[in-house]
């Protein structure tokens, strides 16, 4: 029996006769059911409609697995590599053997994990290709759609490996997260966002929702508690969920000066005219 796939999210759940009547996921108010209703796919249907894994290399110990043409939300996977095992963050719905025969390449999986239920698409299949963790923040543990035994819950920071530390958020779920990368951009720090900090289309500023397909945004203190989060750690460079935009330098300054802006546009204190 196939694991089924929400066409419209990308998640997956159990490997059952018929899928179940909506997606979970979907059927949140910070997601969006199709007008003409849930649709279910299969990674089976997926591959046979034509969408093979894309995987580029993004910087040095920093590989991409995307999905061509993209599945449901889009969000392509990144695996940080370090010395003492790889880490793969945000999985898209849809994966094959290319795919894993890319990150064996790599040096295979100690741990898969997510910025939040949106991107936790293959997650479970990824686990069991690699015997890996499956590290889910308490707060968002439920949203799993496909439960799993390899799942290990954690709050607040998780060192995974080597110079590579998830940090709860909060934020568009309370279990948002980002990881920070030490390593990444030639050891001036990198944050992977998701839809944690949302990178803008012209690569100089950030911005924050509770919704993104609903365009409902995140209140102030919400805002303030992901400033907060993050501020210990040395960073330079934002990725967030997708290939592109990255935000690829000064990170650390245009966070603080974009959620500033933000803030004053919550409050009504912006010049709008
Ligand atoms: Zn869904
Ligand atoms: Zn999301």
């Amino acid at each position: 029996m196939p694991v089924w796939v929400c066409a419209t999210c990308g998640n997956h759940y159990p490997d059952q006769g018929s899928p179940p009547g909506q997606c979970v996921i979907c059927a949140d108010e910070r997601q969006w059911v199709p007008s003409s209703g849930q649709r279910w796919t299969t990674l089976a249907e997926l591959a046979a409609a034509g969408h093979r894994s894309d995987i580029r290399p993004v910087e040095p110990g920093l590989l991409g697995i995307g999905v061509a043409p993209p599945v449901a939300i889009g969000q392509r996977a990144l695996v940080i590599q370090t010395a003492e095992g790889n880490l793969l963050w945000d999985p898209p719905g849809f994966l094959d053997e290319q795919a894993i025969q890319a990150v064996k390449t790599a040096g295979g999986l100690r741990a898969v994990t997510a910025s939040h239920p949106h991107f936790y698409g293959s997650i479970v299949e990824w686990s069991h290709a690699f015997d890996a963790e499956i590290l889910l923040p308490r707060a968002d543990a439920r949203w799993l759609t496909r439960p799993d035994r390899a799942v290990r819950t954690w709050s607040g920071t998780l060192a995974v490996l080597p110079g590579v530390t998830l940090i709860q958020c909060g934020g568009h779920f309370p279990g948002s997260a980002v990881a920070h990368w030490a390593g990444g951009a030639d050891g001036e720090g990198v944050l992977l966002t998701g839809d944690t900090i949302f990178v803008t289309p012209g690569e100089d500023r950030v911005t924050f929702v509770w919704s993104a397909p609903n365009r409902l945004p995140l209140p102030e203190r919400a805002v303030r508690t992901v400033l907060e989060a993050v501020r210990p750690y040395r960073f330079d460079r934002i990725y967030g969920g997708w290939w592109q935009p990255v935000l690829r330098t000064g990170a650390r300054e245009v966070l603080q000066a974009s959620a500033d802006r933000y803030i004053q546009f919550l409050r009504g204190e912006a010049a709008v005219d």
